[in-house]
Protein backbone atom coordinates (compact mmCIF):
# COMPACT_ATOMS: atom_id res chain seq x y z
CA UNK A 1 0.00 0.00 0.00
CA UNK A 2 0.92 3.60 -0.99
CA UNK A 3 0.93 6.44 1.64
CA UNK A 4 -0.67 9.41 0.76
CA UNK A 5 0.52 12.56 1.58
CA UNK A 6 -1.86 15.85 2.27
CA UNK A 7 0.19 18.93 1.58
CA UNK A 8 -3.00 21.28 1.09
CA UNK A 9 -3.44 20.69 5.00
CA UNK A 10 -1.48 21.31 8.06
CA UNK A 11 -1.82 19.08 10.97
CA UNK A 12 0.76 19.87 13.34
CA UNK A 13 2.36 23.40 13.46
CA UNK A 14 5.43 24.69 15.34
CA UNK A 15 5.78 28.67 15.38
CA UNK A 16 8.55 30.19 16.62
CA UNK A 17 8.80 27.79 19.51
CA UNK A 18 11.66 27.79 22.91
CA UNK A 19 12.48 25.87 25.58
CA UNK A 20 14.93 27.19 28.23
CA UNK A 21 15.64 25.50 31.34
CA UNK A 22 16.91 27.73 34.59
CA UNK A 23 20.05 26.99 35.82
CA UNK A 24 20.05 26.89 39.31
CA UNK A 25 23.04 27.38 41.77
CA UNK A 26 23.81 28.26 45.71
CA UNK A 27 21.74 27.43 48.64
CA UNK A 28 18.94 29.66 47.54
CA UNK A 29 18.69 27.88 44.34
CA UNK A 30 19.34 31.35 42.42
CA UNK A 31 18.89 31.38 38.59
CA UNK A 32 22.33 32.05 37.44
CA UNK A 33 21.85 31.04 33.06
CA UNK A 34 19.56 29.15 31.13
CA UNK A 35 20.25 25.80 29.30
CA UNK A 36 18.94 26.77 25.39
CA UNK A 37 17.58 23.47 24.35
CA UNK A 38 15.35 24.60 22.12
CA UNK A 39 15.64 28.13 20.55
CA UNK A 40 12.91 29.17 18.02
CA UNK A 41 11.87 26.38 15.92
CA UNK A 42 9.02 26.50 13.59
CA UNK A 43 7.59 23.94 10.93
CA UNK A 44 4.41 22.43 9.96
CA UNK A 45 3.63 18.88 9.19
CA UNK A 46 1.26 17.56 6.78
CA UNK A 47 -1.49 14.56 7.56
CA UNK A 48 0.50 11.39 6.47
CA UNK A 49 3.98 12.81 6.08
CA UNK A 50 6.98 11.72 8.10
CA UNK A 51 9.41 14.54 9.16
CA UNK A 52 12.75 13.73 9.84
CA UNK A 53 14.64 15.79 12.61
CA UNK A 54 18.50 14.70 13.05
CA UNK A 55 21.04 16.24 15.16
CA UNK A 56 23.80 15.41 17.63
CA UNK A 57 23.65 14.46 21.33
CA UNK A 58 22.07 17.95 23.05
CA UNK A 59 20.58 19.51 20.08
CA UNK A 60 17.46 19.52 21.03
CA UNK A 61 15.52 17.37 19.40
CA UNK A 62 14.04 15.47 22.30
CA UNK A 63 12.52 18.13 24.21
CA UNK A 64 11.27 19.63 20.52
CA UNK A 65 9.83 15.96 20.45
CA UNK A 66 8.26 16.38 24.30
CA UNK A 67 7.32 20.14 23.17
CA UNK A 68 5.44 18.66 20.20
CA UNK A 69 3.15 16.30 22.76
CA UNK A 70 3.02 18.60 25.82
CA UNK A 71 4.74 16.54 28.27
CA UNK A 72 6.75 20.15 28.92
CA UNK A 73 5.70 23.58 28.39
CA UNK A 74 7.30 25.96 26.36
CA UNK A 75 9.03 29.30 27.49
CA UNK A 76 7.69 30.64 24.73
CA UNK A 77 6.62 30.06 21.13
CA UNK A 78 3.10 27.71 20.05
CA UNK A 79 1.96 24.77 18.67
CA UNK A 80 -0.95 24.19 16.72
CA UNK A 81 -2.36 20.64 16.37
CA UNK A 82 -5.50 20.66 13.80
CA UNK A 83 -5.37 24.45 14.33
CA UNK A 84 -5.96 24.37 17.45
CA UNK A 85 -3.33 25.92 19.84
CA UNK A 86 -1.64 23.51 22.08
CA UNK A 87 -0.49 25.86 24.89
CA UNK A 88 -3.53 28.19 25.38
CA UNK A 89 -4.44 28.38 28.67
CA UNK A 90 -6.22 26.87 30.37
CA UNK A 91 -7.19 23.87 28.06
CA UNK A 92 -10.36 22.20 29.37
CA UNK A 93 -9.65 18.23 30.01
CA UNK A 94 -11.35 16.98 27.14
CA UNK A 95 -9.61 19.06 24.98
CA UNK A 96 -6.41 18.29 26.66
CA UNK A 97 -6.96 14.32 26.24
CA UNK A 98 -8.18 14.65 22.68
CA UNK A 99 -4.70 16.26 22.28
CA UNK A 100 -3.19 13.65 24.27
CA UNK A 101 -4.79 10.89 21.84
CA UNK A 102 -3.99 12.15 18.84
CA UNK A 103 -0.28 12.38 19.05
CA UNK A 104 1.37 9.81 20.89
CA UNK A 105 4.96 9.14 21.33
CA UNK A 106 7.14 6.00 21.41
CA UNK A 107 10.32 6.11 23.43
CA UNK A 108 14.25 5.32 22.45
CA UNK A 109 14.70 2.44 24.87
CA UNK A 110 12.61 -0.73 24.84
CA UNK A 111 14.60 -1.87 27.97
CA UNK A 112 13.55 0.59 30.25
CA UNK A 113 10.65 2.15 28.54
CA UNK A 114 8.15 -1.23 29.41
CA UNK A 115 7.44 -1.03 33.24
CA UNK A 116 9.01 -5.00 33.86
CA UNK A 117 6.22 -6.31 36.16
CA UNK A 118 3.17 -5.34 33.36
CA UNK A 119 2.42 -8.11 31.03
CA UNK A 120 2.54 -7.08 27.28
CA UNK A 121 -1.29 -7.24 27.24
CA UNK A 122 -1.16 -4.52 30.25
CA UNK A 123 1.06 -2.63 28.88
CA UNK A 124 -0.84 -2.15 25.44
CA UNK A 125 -3.77 -2.00 26.55
CA UNK A 126 -3.26 0.86 29.38
CA UNK A 127 -4.49 3.62 27.28
CA UNK A 128 -7.50 2.21 26.99
CA UNK A 129 -8.29 2.78 30.90
CA UNK A 130 -8.14 6.72 29.97
CA UNK A 131 -9.84 6.40 26.74
CA UNK A 132 -12.54 3.65 27.39
CA UNK A 133 -14.24 4.93 24.30
CA UNK A 134 -11.86 3.08 22.08
CA UNK A 135 -11.83 -0.16 22.69
CA UNK A 136 -14.65 -0.39 25.91
CA UNK A 137 -13.86 -3.16 28.36
CA UNK A 138 -15.32 -6.78 27.29
CA UNK A 139 -13.41 -5.97 23.59
CA UNK A 140 -9.89 -5.01 24.91
CA UNK A 141 -7.75 -8.15 24.76
CA UNK A 142 -9.09 -8.51 21.30
CA UNK A 143 -8.09 -5.43 20.27
CA UNK A 144 -4.85 -5.81 21.98
CA UNK A 145 -4.38 -8.59 20.11
CA UNK A 146 -5.30 -7.62 16.75
CA UNK A 147 -2.55 -4.75 17.73
CA UNK A 148 -0.26 -7.32 18.15
CA UNK A 149 -0.71 -9.11 15.56
CA UNK A 150 -0.62 -5.56 13.12
CA UNK A 151 2.83 -5.00 14.97
CA UNK A 152 4.27 -8.51 13.73
CA UNK A 153 4.09 -10.43 17.57
CA UNK A 154 2.53 -13.38 17.77
CA UNK A 155 -1.14 -12.48 19.65
CA UNK A 156 -1.35 -15.23 21.88
CA UNK A 157 1.87 -13.70 23.63
CA UNK A 158 -0.08 -11.40 25.26
CA UNK A 159 0.49 -12.72 29.11
CA UNK A 160 4.21 -12.52 28.61
CA UNK A 161 6.18 -10.22 30.43
CA UNK A 162 8.81 -7.79 28.38
CA UNK A 163 12.12 -9.61 29.34
CA UNK A 164 10.50 -12.62 27.69
CA UNK A 165 10.98 -10.42 24.44
CA UNK A 166 14.19 -9.20 22.16
CA UNK A 167 14.81 -5.86 21.57
CA UNK A 168 13.29 -5.60 18.60
CA UNK A 169 10.48 -7.22 19.85
CA UNK A 170 10.14 -4.91 22.60
CA UNK A 171 9.94 -1.92 20.31
CA UNK A 172 7.28 -3.53 18.47
CA UNK A 173 5.53 -3.54 21.82
CA UNK A 174 6.09 0.06 22.32
CA UNK A 175 4.49 1.08 19.01
CA UNK A 176 1.46 -1.19 19.11
CA UNK A 177 1.13 0.88 22.87
CA UNK A 178 1.82 4.21 20.33
CA UNK A 179 -0.86 3.16 18.24
CA UNK A 180 -3.31 1.92 20.45
CA UNK A 181 -5.79 4.90 20.48
CA UNK A 182 -5.41 5.76 16.41
CA UNK A 183 -3.48 8.64 16.65
CA UNK A 184 -3.13 11.23 13.58
CA UNK A 185 0.58 11.41 15.03
CA UNK A 186 3.33 9.52 16.21
CA UNK A 187 6.52 11.04 17.86
CA UNK A 188 9.42 8.74 17.46
CA UNK A 189 12.05 9.64 19.24
CA UNK A 190 15.11 7.46 18.02
CA UNK A 191 13.13 4.63 18.15
CA UNK A 192 15.73 2.37 16.14
CA UNK A 193 19.05 4.03 17.81
CA UNK A 194 19.57 1.11 20.82
CA UNK A 195 18.46 -1.51 18.11
CA UNK A 196 21.11 -3.74 16.23
CA UNK A 197 21.76 -2.78 12.24
CA UNK A 198 19.71 -5.70 11.38
CA UNK A 199 16.81 -5.21 13.48
CA UNK A 200 16.96 -1.36 12.89
CA UNK A 201 15.66 -2.20 9.40
CA UNK A 202 12.92 -4.61 10.21
CA UNK A 203 11.54 -1.65 12.42
CA UNK A 204 11.87 1.05 10.30
CA UNK A 205 9.82 -1.11 7.85
CA UNK A 206 7.30 -1.80 10.06
CA UNK A 207 6.70 1.78 11.00
CA UNK A 208 6.39 2.47 6.67
CA UNK A 209 3.93 -0.69 6.58
CA UNK A 210 2.03 1.15 9.22
CA UNK A 211 1.77 4.66 8.00
CA UNK A 212 0.74 3.64 4.74
CA UNK A 213 -2.09 1.49 6.75
CA UNK A 214 -3.28 3.95 9.05
CA UNK A 215 -2.63 7.32 7.63
CA UNK A 216 -0.31 8.68 10.45
CA UNK A 217 2.05 11.41 10.27
CA UNK A 218 5.50 10.72 11.78
CA UNK A 219 7.79 13.09 13.28
CA UNK A 220 10.95 10.89 13.37
CA UNK A 221 14.03 11.96 15.64
CA UNK A 222 16.98 10.44 14.76
CA UNK A 223 20.83 11.36 15.48
CA UNK A 224 21.71 9.77 12.54
CA UNK A 225 20.94 11.30 8.46
CA UNK A 226 21.61 7.45 7.21
CA UNK A 227 18.77 6.22 9.44
CA UNK A 228 16.48 9.04 8.48
CA UNK A 229 16.77 8.68 5.15
CA UNK A 230 14.48 5.72 3.94
CA UNK A 231 11.56 6.61 5.79
CA UNK A 232 11.35 10.62 5.99
CA UNK A 233 9.65 12.64 3.40
CA UNK A 234 11.49 16.12 4.55
CA UNK A 235 14.74 16.15 7.25
CA UNK A 236 15.01 18.92 9.34
CA UNK A 237 18.75 18.73 10.77
CA UNK A 238 19.26 20.64 14.11
CA UNK A 239 22.20 22.04 16.12
CA UNK A 240 22.14 23.52 19.07
CA UNK A 241 18.50 24.46 19.63
CA UNK A 242 17.76 25.59 16.21
CA UNK A 243 16.95 24.23 12.75
CA UNK A 244 20.03 24.28 10.41
CA UNK A 245 18.60 23.00 7.29
CA UNK A 246 15.02 21.90 6.16
CA UNK A 247 13.86 20.38 3.24
CA UNK A 248 12.65 17.42 1.17
CA UNK A 249 14.80 13.90 1.70
CA UNK A 250 16.26 14.54 -2.13
CA UNK A 251 17.14 18.18 -1.25
CA UNK A 252 18.98 17.35 1.73
CA UNK A 253 20.99 14.16 0.31
CA UNK A 254 21.90 14.96 -3.03
CA UNK A 255 22.12 18.96 -2.56
CA UNK A 256 23.00 20.10 0.95
CA UNK A 257 23.47 23.85 1.32
CA UNK A 258 24.17 24.33 5.07
CA UNK A 259 27.91 23.26 5.72
CA UNK A 260 27.31 21.35 8.94
CA UNK A 261 24.46 18.98 6.80
CA UNK A 262 27.36 18.76 4.64
CA UNK A 263 29.66 17.66 7.22
CA UNK A 264 27.61 15.39 8.25
CA UNK A 265 26.64 13.81 5.27
CA UNK A 266 30.52 13.60 4.76
CA UNK A 267 30.69 11.31 7.41
CA UNK A 268 28.19 8.63 6.94
CA UNK A 269 29.83 5.08 6.59
CA UNK A 270 29.43 3.72 2.67
CA UNK A 271 28.85 -0.07 2.66
CA UNK A 272 32.39 -0.79 0.77
CA UNK A 273 35.09 1.62 2.40
CA UNK A 274 37.61 1.26 -0.37
CA UNK A 275 35.14 3.22 -2.43
CA UNK A 276 34.71 6.53 -0.21
CA UNK A 277 37.27 9.16 -1.36
CA UNK A 278 38.58 9.90 2.24
CA UNK A 279 39.68 13.57 0.48
CA UNK A 280 36.01 14.24 0.06
CA UNK A 281 35.22 13.93 3.90
CA UNK A 282 34.72 16.71 6.32
CA UNK A 283 36.07 16.51 9.16
CA UNK A 284 34.79 18.71 12.33
CA UNK A 285 37.06 19.81 14.82
CA UNK A 286 35.94 20.89 18.46
CA UNK A 287 33.09 19.78 20.45
CA UNK A 288 29.42 21.12 19.87
CA UNK A 289 29.07 23.74 22.27
CA UNK A 290 27.08 24.15 25.57
CA UNK A 291 23.52 24.86 25.12
CA UNK A 292 23.83 26.43 28.35
CA UNK A 293 26.33 29.27 26.65
CA UNK A 294 26.04 29.22 22.89
CA UNK A 295 28.02 30.92 20.29
CA UNK A 296 27.09 34.53 19.56
CA UNK A 297 26.46 35.08 15.95
CA UNK A 298 25.71 31.59 14.02
CA UNK A 299 25.80 28.88 16.21
CA UNK A 300 27.96 26.88 14.00
CA UNK A 301 30.90 29.33 13.64
CA UNK A 302 33.45 27.76 16.14
CA UNK A 303 33.23 24.39 14.34
CA UNK A 304 32.47 25.88 10.69
CA UNK A 305 34.97 24.27 8.05
CA UNK A 306 33.59 26.73 5.68
CA UNK A 307 34.75 29.84 7.58
CA UNK A 308 37.73 28.54 8.35
CA UNK A 309 38.57 27.68 4.84
CA UNK A 310 37.48 30.80 3.26
CA UNK A 311 37.13 33.61 6.27
CA UNK A 312 40.27 33.31 7.40
CA UNK A 313 41.72 34.17 3.88
CA UNK A 314 39.52 37.42 4.63
CA UNK A 315 36.18 36.72 2.04
CA UNK A 316 34.15 39.66 3.43
CA UNK A 317 30.93 37.20 3.13
CA UNK A 318 32.03 35.44 6.02
CA UNK A 319 32.13 38.49 8.58
CA UNK A 320 28.61 38.27 9.75
CA UNK A 321 29.26 34.82 10.46
CA UNK A 322 30.47 35.40 14.44
CA UNK A 323 28.06 38.45 14.79
CA UNK A 324 25.29 38.09 13.14
CA UNK A 325 22.65 35.28 14.06
CA UNK A 326 21.26 33.43 11.01
CA UNK A 327 17.76 33.20 9.65
CA UNK A 328 15.99 30.18 8.44
CA UNK A 329 15.23 31.49 4.54
CA UNK A 330 14.36 29.87 1.37
CA UNK A 331 17.31 29.27 -0.36
CA UNK A 332 16.88 29.10 -4.15
CA UNK A 333 18.93 26.30 -6.09
CA UNK A 334 18.23 26.00 -9.84
CA UNK A 335 14.35 25.07 -9.53
CA UNK A 336 14.69 24.02 -6.45
CA UNK A 337 13.88 25.69 -3.06
CA UNK A 338 14.57 24.99 0.54
CA UNK A 339 15.33 26.19 3.68
CA UNK A 340 19.20 27.25 4.97
CA UNK A 341 19.85 29.14 8.20
CA UNK A 342 23.61 30.44 6.69
CA UNK A 343 24.91 33.64 5.46
CA UNK A 344 26.85 31.89 3.26
CA UNK A 345 24.47 28.62 1.92
CA UNK A 346 25.53 26.69 -0.91
CA UNK A 347 27.46 23.52 -2.46
CA UNK A 348 30.20 22.16 -0.96
CA UNK A 349 33.97 23.73 -1.53
CA UNK A 350 36.41 20.63 -2.28
CA UNK A 351 39.40 21.23 -2.46
FE1 LIG B 1 29.38 28.65 8.53
FE2 LIG B 1 28.92 31.27 8.46
FE3 LIG B 1 27.17 29.60 7.35
FE4 LIG B 1 27.43 29.70 9.99
S1 LIG B 1 26.69 31.35 8.68
S2 LIG B 1 27.30 27.88 8.77
S3 LIG B 1 29.62 30.07 10.22
S4 LIG B 1 29.29 29.95 6.69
Amino acid sequence: MKKTIDTNSVLLQARDLVKHYPIKTGVIRHTTGFVRAVDGVSFDLHPGETLGVVGESGCGKSTLGRLLMRLEEPTSGSVFFDGVEMYRQPLNGAAMKKLRRNIQIVFQDPYTSLNPRMTVGDIVGEPFKIHPEVAPKGSRRAKVQELLDMVGLNPEHISRYPHQFSGGQRQRIGVARGIALNPKVLILDEPVSALDVSVQAQVVNLLEKLQAELGLAYVFIAHDLAVVRHICDRVAVMYLGRIAEMGNEEEIYDRPTHPYTQALLSAVPVPDPTLKDSSNQIVLTGDVPSPANPPAGCRFHTRCWKLKAQGELGDSAFTACSEVLPELREHRDGQRTHLCACHVPGPRITG
